[in-house]
């Protein structure tokens, strides 16, 4: 008869982390998946073994929006309300749970904006569709590309196997890690990313060899290369699909990166609504150091040794999984949860390139970022291949995450330039017998373009800029002329006001008071109505201290430019209308 696997102690779980870097978050995670919650002596005993007052603890540990704290908490259904997933009928999901006396809970956006409703049980992911009941949720492959284009990430990503070693190879991966490995400096490295073009792909845009370049002029050992896989901004799901199907391509470009940069430690820092993508990042990272791709030292704070040819002496590459918090998408915030620390955004500068993971150099780059890394590097004239395929000035491609009212929801690989009209059509257009009335930017965080915008803009942070928005990761959520733009509008600052993260008064109020006024509370009178929000957008933008209570107002911003007519229904307190774009 077989034995069951013994329960580890307290203790057992405290020795297995103690003395790795950034060591609380996972053993929470130990501790919540051994008794199904973090209980009061689970903290005591985290507290005591990594040496960290309790009340601090208590503090980072309710930061985070999904470590249960009662008996059976991480059993419960988490059902996603975000703003696609309101349209789609998750209330009826969460009534239908609740029948069935499942005693489930909301959750913000999980990244799964192009499948039914998504709900997070324990460590599996489902789609909850009303009336049919709960079935397995795997990443799908992307559409077919855009006819006449070019990929760069996506252009193997359909292959069978693609995800494992074997599968990966056998379509030209690891390639540019050998090729790097055998004769090229880092100097020459960094040197063909910054001719290529490449450039941040989570949002900021900052040019990547330009920050490879600063940390591997930048003094201080060890230093780091992170993957920041927190993407938390409903609407933005690519990050998912290319770690689910791709998970090589990232780490190759992370062990490029550390070639290139001197960097020993590697970290994937991986959103917590994402269970099924760390089982496949960590079978493929078990793969990668299996074939010496990576070292098989431990993540610690104090490496020894340096990062010897193909960037495997010494470098190997953790996880570590967030655990509810969109906040820590922001680098800096990311950090300090990785680090152990309450998240809160830090002050810049310093910048994370000279004073990052543990106050030292480090890179960190999205996950998209990264898998375009190999492809460049693999090729002799990858900087200029790349360059070249982006439109009207623009070097490369981006991905895109299509939501919301469209037929083909899904992500799209195009070239930086692309008209945003042409890709809806490829999209297959709004529902049948609709016309789209909205698209959100960036997510939620670049506001609203009307439809004469859509029909105008091309895919590139210029063209959108112009229009008082930003590209950020290319989330697009489009919105048909039956929503209520008040309601879609509400909905997206609900989100805000909740995760804020509290640390400036503008942010932590502002988003607050701009729901009360997209609720029925507020001024009856209409310029009183706009004098208060344009106050309330204007002290946001000019006083947050990050991209959050910045990026918020443009929500409301671009709501009463482009909606005049529903703003003024809304403020004298008429029925919710229907479309009102001006
Ligand atoms: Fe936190 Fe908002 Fe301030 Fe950002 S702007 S630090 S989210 S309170």
């Amino acid at each position: 008869m077989k034995s069951l696997p013994s329960r580890p102690t307290d203790l057992e779980l405290i020795e297995r982390w103690r003395g790795r870097s950034g060591p609380l978050l996972p053993l929470l995670h130990e501790f919540h998946a051994r008794d199904g919650h973090l209980s009061e002596s689970a903290l005591s005993a985290v507290s005591e073994g990594l040496k960290i007052p309790i009340a601090e603890l208590y503090g980072t540990v309710t930061f985070y929006h999904h470590f249960a704290r009662e008996p059976g908490g991480h059993a419960r259904p988490r059902v996603c309300t975000g703003p696609v997933c309101a349209l789609r009928g998750a209330e009826g999901v969460i009534t239908e749970l609740r029948a069935r006396d499942e005693r489930p809970t909301a959750m913000a956006c999980p990244g799964r904006c192009d499948l039914p409703v998504p709900v997070l049980r324990g460590d599996s992911v489902f789609e909850g569709r009303p009336g049919t009941g709960l079935d397995p949720s795997p990443s799908p492959l992307p559409p077919p590309p855009v006819e006449g284009v070019t990929e760069c990430v996506f252009a193997e990503i359909r292959r069978p196997g693609r995800a494992t070693l074997a599968g990966y190879r056998e379509s030209g991966g690891y390639r540019a890690l050998e090729r790097v490995g055998s004769g090229m400096s880092g100097d020459e490295i960094i040197a063909a990313v910054d001719s290529s073009g490449l450039a941040g792909r989570g949002g900021a845009g900052f040019p990547t060899g330009r920050k490879w370049r600063a940390v591997a002029d930048a003094p201080g050992h060890p230093k780091s290369v992170i993957c920041n896989a927190d993407e938390g901004e409903p609407g933005c799901f690519k990050d998912r699909a290319l770690l689910d199907l791709d998970p090589h391509a990232v780490i190759e470009g992370m062990a490029i990166a550390a070639r290139a940069t001197g960097a020993l430690i590697g970290i994937i820092y991986l959103r917590y609504e994402y269970p099924d993508t760390l089982g496949t990042l960590e079978r493929a990272l078990e793969e990668a150091r299996e074939a010496g791709y990576l070292s098989r030292a431990p993540v610690v704070d104090s490496p020894a040794g340096d990062a010897g040819p193909a960037g495997s002496g010494g470098f190997n590459i953790e996880v570590r999984r967030g655990a509810g918090a969109y906040i820590c998408g922001e680098e800096t915030s990311m950090l300090n949860s990785i680090e152990g620390k309450r998240p809160f955004p830090r002050e810049r500068p310093p910048f994370p390139v000279t004073h990052g993971y543990n106050d030292l150099p480090t890179v960190v780059n999205n996950v998209e970022t990264l898998a375009s890394v190999p492809p460049i590097l693999a090729r002799s004239d990858g900087a200029a291949w790349y360059r070249a395929l982006g439109r009207a000035g623009n070097a490369g491609t981006k991905v895109i995450s299509l939501s919301g009212d469209i037929r083909r929801p899904g992500n799209y690989e195009i070239p930086l330039g692309y008209p945003l009209a042409r890709l809806l059509e490829e999209a297959s257009g709004p529902p049948a017998g609709r016309s789209f009335q909205a698209a959100t930017m960036a997510g939620l965080s670049g506001g609203f373009l009307s439809r004469d915008e859509i029909e105008e803009v091309t895919l590139d942070e210029p063209s959108i800029r112009a229009k008082g928005s930003f590209l950020g990761a290319g989330g697009i959520m489009l919105f048909d002329d039956s929503r209520d733009m008040i309601e879609v509008t509400r909905g997206a600052m609900e989100f805000f006001a909740e995760e804020s993260c509290g640390k400036c008064f503008p942010c932590r109020i502002g988003t607050v008071r701009l729901v009360e006024r997209l609720s029925d509370d507020g001024p009856d009178d209409l310029a009183a109505w706009l004098e208060e929000v344009d106050d309330l957008n204007r002290t946001m933008k000019e006083t947050s201290a990050c991209g959050l209570g910045q990026a918020a107002p443009l929500l409301t911003e671009s709501l009463v430019r482009k909606f005049p007519e529903r703003v003024e229904v809304h403020v004298a307190g008429g029925p919710g209308a229907i479309g009102g774009e001006s």
